[in-house]
């Protein structure tokens, strides 16, 4: 099948499904400017002592909270960001009433920003931040605005992201809310992601049906068990067969 015939065939399985998820990596939000951090470990090796994984560690991050910090805000906080066409095609799908839920492993909360209601952040997200001691909550604005270390104006706690750290287990109500809508999902479309990191792969397992779409750059592990492959830009093919109901 070459291209035009692939995304042709993406329309058709649309139009005919209503009940739509989508799971999502790194590369949706790539194009908008993020990169994914676990990709460029040779950047950081110049400016940083350990590999991002280590920095990125809940022991670490204990142990070394000023370290922690300067990579998180250097490296994982991105306010300026927009939602990129593949953030709102499918914002455009929901209002449509064709997708149900998207699924995404990142954390910058790019999807609600393009207008998508039901969202599953299965690593958290950097928009929300907590006093670890009294539970406070604290925006990402408010956050950006103090010491490196950030703590709680009210009773002097550090303030965490609310984003999954390695060695964190992942939250239990957005696991159930996850699985529960891939497994009813007519069609599942996954988008930007390698699928070779824990936790994605094992998610798209509980999908049943028989309209498994990958959208990726490059190939990816679950290449072969997919109903259509198309090895392109996520954003481009998104937005070409979406159209916008008025
Ligand atoms: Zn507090």
């Amino acid at each position: 099948m070459d291209d035009l015939a692939k995304r042709e065939e993406l329309s058709r399985m649309i139009r005919e499904s209503d009940n739509i998820v989508f799971f999502g990596g790194a590369g949706v939000s790539t194009e908008s400017g993020i990169p994914d951090f676990r990709s460029q470990d040779g950047l950081y090796n110049q400016k940083y002592k350990y590999p991002p994984e280590t920095i990125i560690s809940h022991s670490f991050y204990v142990r070394y909270p000023e370290e922690f910090f300067r990579f998180y805000r250097d490296r994982m906080l991105y306010p300026d960001a927009q939602p990129n066409a593949a953030h709102l095609a499918l914002a455009e799908l929901e209002r449509q009433g064709k997708l149900k839920a998207v699924v995404t492993q990142n954390i910058d909360g790019l999807h609600q920003k393009a207008g998508s209601k039901n969202v599953f952040e299965l690593h958290g997200s950097v928009l929300r931040n907590y006093c670890e001691r009294c539970h406070k909550f604290y925006s990402l604005e408010d956050i950006a605005g103090m010491d490196l270390v950030p703590r709680c104006t009210a009773c002097g706690g550090r303030i965490k992201p609310d984003v999954v750290l390695y060695e964190e287990s992942l939250n239990q109500d957005v696991i159930e809310g996850a699985v529960r809508a891939i497994s009813r999902a007519d069609m599942l479309i996954i988008g930007g992601t390698s699928l070779v990191v824990y936790p994605a792969a094992g998610f798209i397992d509980y999908y049943r049906g028989h309209k498994l779409v990958l959208i990726n750059k490059d190939a990816t592990g679950r290449d072969g068990i997919a109903d259509l492959v198309i090895h392109d830009k996520i954003g481009e093919v998104l937005s070409a067969v979406v159209k916008k109901e008025s």
